[in-house]
């Protein structure tokens, strides 16, 4: 298992749009490994390929067990939960992850970015949604989700167009936090 370098703004491939997976052979779900143990060691809830610099459509996530569960748990007791870190492991790898379904109520919630580390920003999304996606099994699987795992899921297939979350706050936002970060990350 290997780390990847996880590249931030302004690096000009975070705007690249990924390519379909043509075949899923040893590498890519190599890849996909990697790409877990890439995130949890920045300690992040989800990662897309665009991230380490791959336009490959592929992105992992763990929002924990709970949340994907039939029985849905309440968003502050999830957010506690997280908190407490008592959340169990749940890690999902999805390959050409397509969104089938998006509610038409929204949800507003506070997301960050490990290619934006240190700046948060509340960002208005669909509140649930349906995605197809091919699993490391080759399985083609439809997944509904709602609470947290719906907007991981947003964020991360944006990564795959190329789209960041600050691109749906107000551009006034979006500059302040662009300028503020890109000042940061040079100094490092
Ligand atoms: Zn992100």
């Amino acid at each position: 298992m290997s780390l990847y370098e996880i590249i931030k703004v302004p690096n000009p491939f975070l705007k690249v749009k990924a390519k379909p997976v043509i075949e899923i052979d040893n590498k890519i779900l190599t890849l996909l490994d990697d790409m877990l143990d890439t995130m949890y060691n920045a300690n992040g809830i989800g990662l897309a390929a665009t991230q380490i610099a791959i336009d490959k459509r592929l992105i992992v996530m763990d929002c924990g067990k709970n949340n994907i569960d039939e029985e849905e748990i309440s968003e502050e007791e999830y957010n506690k939960k997280i908190k407490n870190d008592k959340l169990e492991p749940f890690p999902i790898k999805m390959i050409n992850p397509e969104i089938i379904f998006l509610s038409e109520d929204l949800k507003e919630r506070e997301e960050g970015c490990l290619s934006i580390p240190g700046y948060n920003a509340n960002v208005k999304r669909p509140s649930s949604l349906k995605v197809r996606y091919t699993d490391e099994n080759k399985k083609n699987i439809t997944l509904e989700a709602s609470g947290l795992l719906a907007t991981c899921i947003q964020h991360e297939i944006d990564h795959l167009n190329g789209i960041l979350f600050i691109d749906h706050i107000s551009k006034l936002k979006r500059e302040i936090i662009l300028k503020k970060a890109i000042k940061e990350y040079s100094k490092q």
